[in-house]
């Protein structure tokens, strides 16, 4: 009788999972192309007919509620985004390690719902622990670990902690510029920040000596026109007026015109490490795992393209910026061959590289060959 019961009830759980997951496909794809509005059309049914109950969760059904949260929160449809950015921070919570692609992303998500649904303190514990966790993964001046910690710090200053705020900010500019350099943009962008949150603290003097610096950066190291929108951004920030509404010490009563493209770790550039460790999901017996584990590690790593894998890199207008191959060389562990392929593309009107690294034999366009 009892086994009877449990054949009844985890049939349809089975046949929901296999829906599940071809719908999470489609939907990933429809914001590959910048088509929000469609993923959440393919997202819906699914997000309805399954239990969001976080206690006994399913890893598709938790894809599927990140991927919502996403694309609502992309949409401003942030208060309607937090029952699934809720949902696929708690699934994954009991899913995975913290420090797996699905908890990171998942948190990191609902972190910022968090922060734009004014549940500020929430958002700045669970920044912290992303912040924590990134650094397990990516080492604390990984570029993901520095750019969770910027936003760490915002949420931080909407949540009137101004000199924690202001001072972690301050640390983690100079720790990324220590490690990628002044003229990085996304420095540049931590220095904008530390401008406007100055400005709004009422520190103009220093406002405007981070929004000098800042300014002095595009135009004589980076030479971009004033068109560029890096520079237009820092002579937008530089020009506006403090928030009337910050008061030190007081969390904020709304955010007005906060932006999920605003957020420091959306606009990642990733660097090698990182790439490779988004191609994690290979099986856990190949070797190319022991040479991901060993770039996250931080162990000296260089590519090496090997010519006959690599095809014309400048076949910009069909839109294949490259597909490479080579070998991973990791100092005293040995070389690991992979091949990348780069794709350019837009979305939401920004142009955005995708970078896809796969192990050996997972490439579908060798596959395909
Ligand atoms: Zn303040």
């Amino acid at each position: 009788m009892g086994s009877v019961i449990t054949m009844g009830s985890r049939q349809p759980m089975k046949d929901l999972a296999v829906d599940v997951a071809g719908a999470v496909r489609r939907a990933q794809a429809h914001v590959d192309d910048g088509d929000l509005h469609a993923a959440l059309s393919v997202l819906r049914p699914v997000l309805t007919a399954a239990p969001l109950d976080a206690t006994t969760p399913d890893p598709d059904v938790a894809d599927a509620a990140r991927i919502a949260a996403g694309a609502l929160t992309s949409l401003g449809e942030t208060y309607s985004a937090l029952i699934y950015s809720d949902y696929a921070h708690r699934a994954a919570a009991v899913l995975d390690k913290p420090t797996s692609l699905r908890a990171l992303r998942a948190n990191l998500v609902h972190a910022f719902v968090l922060r734009a649904t004014m549940h500020l303190t929430e958002a700045v514990e669970l920044y912290h622990d992303v912040v924590r966790h990134l650094a397990e993964r990516f080492g604390s001046i990984g570029r993901p670990t520095l750019a969770a910690q910027a936003d760490h710090a915002v949420a931080l200053h909407a949540a009137g902690q101004c000199s924690e705020a202001t001072g972690l900010l301050h640390r983690t500019y100079f720790a990324h510029r220590e490690a990628f350099g002044a003229d990085d943009p996304q420095g540049i962008r931590m220095l904008t920040k530390l401008g406007t949150m100055n400005l709004d603290c009422g520190e103009f003097e220093r406002a405007h000596q981070y929004f000098d610096a800042a300014k002095a950066l595009c135009s004589e190291h980076l030479r971009l026109p004033a068109t560029d929108p890096l520079a237009r951004q820092v002579v937008t920030a530089a020009r506006a007026s403090s928030n009337a509404d910050h008061v030190c010490g007081r969390p904020a009563e709304s955010q007005a015109g906060l932006h999920v493209r605003d957020l420091f770790v959306s606009s990642v550039d990733l660097d090698v490490r990182d790439l490779v460790a988004s191609a994690l999901d290979v099986d856990a017996t190949d070797p190319f795992v022991s040479a991901l584990e060993l770039i996250t590690s931080g162990a000296p790593v260089s590519l090496v393209a090997d010519p006959a894998l690599a095809q014309d890199a400048s076949l910009v207008t069909s839109s294949v910026l490259g597909h490479i191959g080579g070998h991973l060389n990791i100092d005293g562990s040995g070389s690991y061959p992979f091949t990348i392929d780069a794709t350019v593309g837009s979305r939401l009107g920004l142009s955005y590289v995708q970078i896809r690294i796969f192990a050996p034999g997972a490439d579908p366009r060798e596959l395909a060959a």
